[in-house]
């Protein structure tokens, strides 16, 4: 069953599967959906509107746009829902709910991950899709944005049921993606296997052609490309240590002797962890979803992944204390890295954490009441828009690969990537300081400008990121001419 809407009169169906007995994680819903704040009133928790929320905050430092234009930026392009059943190994038919959402195609073809989890709704995905437009247009690569997410506990699913949901859901989608159109990638719980079975399904559909380009973050004996599975954390490191270098936060000028704090140990944790560490830094702390672990004089990244691997979890190594998740994220350090999920720094922890600088390798890490907290207590922020776009850059290098038929080196890679994330992260740290140094000039009209009567004030790391990634999406919109 498929069908297609766009976002506007929607939001009812964020109730995704409750209306189908047997949808798996429709029962399930753990996820928070506002929280409460000390001073600062009830936080809402859906992450399309705090995606919108913060469009909205750096659309006020962009007056020339056209209203209309806004909205249109704001709002996604297309959302597809499917509904689909598999058969697993013990003869049972299971229910599964999926979404494609692609937010904005202005400057290329959709681009972004697929994700599972139990917790996954239609709300969540456009706010995952609208920051890869936004991501896409600050690395300068040519893509617009989408994203992917199926309802399901992987956990709880066998290899081969988690075979057959990938398939059935590209089945599904057909032609709704494509390697010109929209192309997935790696997220949550999904890795280069999956993206071997979405290939070999789409290849099977569309048989005759090079379809390599359809997905990225394949295996690299299949058109995968060398470097992508560490780029996401490798990216994360370079913007990290050029900022840093820029003298972002006082007294701390390189990654080397810091301190690391990673929240997640997954394909951008764990691989965060040893980049880091093999860049001088100590890892002190590091967690999962079943929870942290601490060492002041610090951890053995590689060991802690053997250990995790061997029993499921960082939690147990041998010589940690162990913390909860909420513990972690106020431990003293000088970086912190959050790499699971979103809406972990909030209005009601923000003002706890004790870290120098926060570098968003997760999507979505941070709420936007913590944003404004953390900015007062002058703790900067490299946002998700930037900081984790290693990703999706090597996503670009791996489809201008297959497209091409070559393969580039490890090296030429990770060259390619650091000079697009050195360039971002300056071009973003310069927004920053010229909105505010431009806002001094500006008293007399900032109560006309601002949103709801709300005075353009100095702006952080991510508004100049958005600030910076709407321009550039705004005026190819308006170069190509709005059709017809
Ligand atoms: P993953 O599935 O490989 O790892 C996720 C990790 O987070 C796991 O270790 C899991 O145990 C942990 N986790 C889950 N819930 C948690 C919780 N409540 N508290 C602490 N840890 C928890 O996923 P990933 O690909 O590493 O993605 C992590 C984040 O990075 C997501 O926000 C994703 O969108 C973002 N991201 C990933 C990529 C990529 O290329 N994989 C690119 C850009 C951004």
């Amino acid at each position: 069953m498929l069908s297609q809407w766009g976002s506007a009169g929607c939001s009812g169906r964020t109730g995704e599967g409750t209306r189908i007995q047997g949808i798996e994680g429709a029962m399930n819903r753990t996820k928070v959906k506002e929280a409460k704040t000390a001073d600062r009133g009830t936080e809402d928790l859906n992450p399309f509107h705090i995606a919108q929320r913060q469009f909205d905050n750096a659309a006020r430092y962009i007056p020339e746009l056209k209203a209309g234009l806004v909205e249109w930026l704001k709002r996604p392009n297309r959302m597809i829902t499917v509904e689909f059943p598999i058969e697993t190994a013990e003869g049972e038919v299971k229910n599964f709910v999926g979404y494609r959402c692609v937010h904005n195609v202005a400057r290329g073809p959709g681009k972004g991950g697929i994700r599972y989890h139990p917790d996954v709704t239609a709300d969540e995905v456009r706010a995952l899709a609208s920051w890869m437009t936004w991501k896409c247009a600050v690395l300068d690569v040519p893509f617009g944005g989408a994203k992917g997410g199926i309802i399901c506990n992987p956990k709880k699913r066998t290899k081969d049921d988690l075979r057959k949901i990938t398939r059935r859901f590209i089945a599904e989608l057909g032609d709704a993606i494509g390697p010109h159109s929209d192309i997935p990638a790696p997220d949550v719980n999904t890795n280069a296997e999956t993206m071997a079975w979405i290939y070999d399904t789409y290849d099977m559909m569309h048989k005759g052609r090079n379809n390599l380009g359809v997905v990225t973050g394949k295996p690299v004996n299949m058109g995968g490309s060398l470097g992508r599975n560490e780029a996401t954390s490798r990216g994360c490191l370079y913007c990290t240590q050029q900022a840093l270098a820029r003298g972002l936060v006082d007294g701390l000028s390189s990654v080397m002797g810091a301190t690391v704090v990673v929240q997640g140990y997954g394909n951008a944790g764990a691989i965060a962890a040893q980049l880091y560490a093999e860049q001088g830094a100590k890892i002190i702390a590091v967690s999962d979803s079943r929870g942290g672990i601490h060492n002041p004089d610090g951890l053995d990244p590689r060991a802690v992944l053997q250990h995790k691997k061997q029993t499921g979890s960082v939690v147990g190594y041998p010589g940690t204390k162990e913390v909860s998740n909420e513990e972690l994220l106020t431990i003293p350090c000088d970086i912190l890295v959050p790499a699971a999920l979103e809406n972990v720094i909030r209005g009601d922890n923000a003002a706890a954490v004790q870290a120098k600088v926060i570098a968003e390798a997760a999507n979505g890490p941070t709420t936007p009441t913590a944003d404004e907290i953390l900015f007062e207590r002058g703790i900067p922020v490299l946002p998700d828009i930037l900081a984790n776009a290693g990703g999706v850059t090597v996503s670009y290098f791996e489809w201008v690969q297959n497209n091409e038929n070559e393969q580039w080196e490890e090296d030429e890679v990770n060259a390619k990537m650091k000079a697009k994330m050195v360039k971002a992260t300056n071009a973003v740290i310069d927004k920053q300081k010229e909105i505010n140094e431009s806002l001094a000039d500006l008293d007399g009209r900032r109560k006309e400008r601002g949103l709801n009567g709300d005075p353009l004030k100095k702006v952080d790391l991510r508004t100049a990121a958005y600030v910076l990634a709407i321009s550039r999406v705004a005026e190819v919109t308006l170069e190509r001419g709005i059709w017809p």
